[in-house]
C-alpha cells in the first residue's frame, strides 16, 4: 500500500485546519498506544494543537506497564540454573528493584534477545539442554503469537520452552483512567495495533457509561490527524462514540482467529500495572490445561523484595498527569543512556519519546 497520502502536508494542513475550527475552549485527549506517542512527538503533533487542546500520554507502552514486581521475577528466572531468557531488546535495559537483564547478562547469566515469540521456540528447539523462557509482555498485538507459540511447543513435545505471561489487555486500563480523579479525559485516541485484534467493541462502554469520544486510528502524521479531528467534531456535536479512522487496518469485530488463540491459552486475572495498580481482569494468564509451559510454575524463582527506582516518575506520566519533562530526573539524571524509569528505556516510552523530541 502507497503509504505516502498519509503524509501528504495538504491533507494534514486541511486537518489541522478542521481540528481548529471545531475544538472546544478546553480539552484533554490521551493517546493510549506507546506508537501514537512516538508518531505524536516525532511530527510536532502535540505543538499544533489549538490553545486549550492538551494532548496526555497513556499508559500504552507494554514495557513501561510492566510492574518492578515483574521485572524482577524475570531477573530471578534468569538466575535459575540453566535458564536462557529469550525476551524482546528494550527489556534488558529496563531497570528492576536492584539489577536488569542486561546487568545479570555481564554477570554471566544467559540472555538472548529475540524478535518474535517463534525465535524462543527455535532457540528451544537448537538448544536442547537449556530450558528457555520467553518473556511475554505486551497488548493483544502480541499475545496472539505468543498463544500460538505455547500451543505449537505443546504440539511438538517441546519440554525445554516456557513463558513469563506479563500481557495486559488494554479496555481494563482505559477505565481506570477515566475514573482517575486528578486527570480529566475528554476523548481517547484508541491504539491500532491492538484494535487490529479486538476490534471496537471493548471500548464500546467508555462512550456509553462514561460519555468519553474514542477514535481509533493509525499512525502515519495524517491518520493521528485525522483521528484528532474525528474527536473534535464529536465533542463538537456533543456525541460520545467509538469510531474508526484506520479502516486499512481495523475491522469493527477484530480478529476472531487471533481473539480465539488468546481464549485458548489465556485466561484474565488481575494484573498490577506500573502507576495504575492492580487492574481486575487486566492481565492474561496461561490456562490449567498449559500450565506446564508456565514459567513461574515450572521454576518457582526466589524474587527480591521490589522497590520503584527512586525519584522516578513514570507512574505518573503513565496516568497522564504528569509530562516527562516535568520529572526532575528528566535530562538531568535520566536519559536514553542512563535510563532511571522504564519510560526512558522503551523505544515507545513517552521520557524518551520526549528525549528526542522536544
Ligand atoms: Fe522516570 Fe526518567 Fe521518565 Fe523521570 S524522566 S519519569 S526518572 S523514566
Amino acid at each position: 500500500m502507497d503509504l505516502s497520502q498519509f503524509k501528504d502536508p495538504k491533507l494534514a494542513r486541511g486537518l489541522i485546519d478542521s481540528i481548529g475550527s471545531l475544538a472546544p475552549e478546553q480539552a484533554t485527549l490521551m493517546e493510549v498506544c506507546g506508537t501514537h506517542t512516538v508518531a505524536i512527538a516525532r511530527n510536532g503533533i502535540r505543538n499544533l494543537m489549538p490553545e486549550g487542546i492538551r494532548l496526555a500520554s497513556g499508559p500504552g507502552c507494554p514495557v513501561c506497564v510492566t510492574s518492578n514486581r515483574d521485572i524482577d521475577t524475570v531477573i530471578a528466572l534468569a538466575r535459575v540454573e540453566n535458564v536462557t531468557i529469550a525476551t524482546f531488546g528494550d527489556m534488558t535495559r529496563v531497570p528492576g528493584s536492584t539489577s536488569s537483564l542486561l546487568k545479570e547478562q555481564a554477570a554471566g547469566r544467559s540472555i538472548q534477545i529475540v524478535y518474535s515469540p517463534l525465535d524462543a521456540l527455535n532457540l528451544a528447539q537448537d538448544c536442547p539442554d537449556r530450558e528457555i523462557v520467553f518473556v511475554g509482555v505486551g497488548f493483544e498485538t502480541t499475545t496472539p503469537l505468543v498463544a500460538m507459540s505455547i500451543k505449537r511447543a505443546k504440539a511438538m513435545g517441546l519440554k525445554n520452552f516456557s513463558v513469563f505471561a506479563a500481557h495486559k489487555n488494554m479496555p481494563g486500563a482505559l477505565e481506570t483512567i477515566v475514573n482517575d480523579p486528578e486527570l480529566k479525559v475528554d476523548a481517547l485516541i484508541l491504539p491500532g495495533h491492538v484494535s487490529t485484534i479486538i476490534g471496537m467493541e471493548p471500548y464500546r462502554f467508555l462512550a456509553e457509561k462514561y460519555g468519553i469520544a474514542g477514535v481509533i486510528t493509525g499512525f502515519e502524521p495524517v491518520d493521528v490527524l485525522q483521528g484528532i479531528a474525528m474527536i473534535m467534531r464529536q465533542l463538537h456535536e456533543g456525541r460520545a462514540e467509538i469510531e474508526i479512522a484506520y479502516a486499512r487496518g481495523v475491522m469493527a469485530e477484530g480478529n476472531p482467529t487471533a481473539m480465539a488463540a488468546i481464549d485458548e491459552v489465556f485466561e484474565t486475572c488481575p494484573a498490577i500495572w506500573r502507576g495504575l495498580g492492580e487492574i481486575p481482569d487486566s492481565g492474561y494468564r496461561i490456562r490449567p490445561e498449559y500450565r506446564e509451559f508456565d514459567a513461574v510454575l515450572r521454576f518457582d524463582p526466589e524474587i527480591e523484595p521490589t522497590q520503584d527506582p527512586k525519584g522516578c516518575r513514570c507512574g505518573d506520566v503513565l496516568r497522564g498527569i504528569m509530562a516527562p519533562n516535568e520529572c526532575p530526573l528528566f535530562r538531568k539524571v535520566c536519559s536514553p543512556e542512563n535510563p532511571v524509569g522504564p519510560c526512558m528505556v522503551s523505544s515507545e516510552g513517552s521520557c524518551a519519546a520526549y528525549y528526542r523530541y522536544y
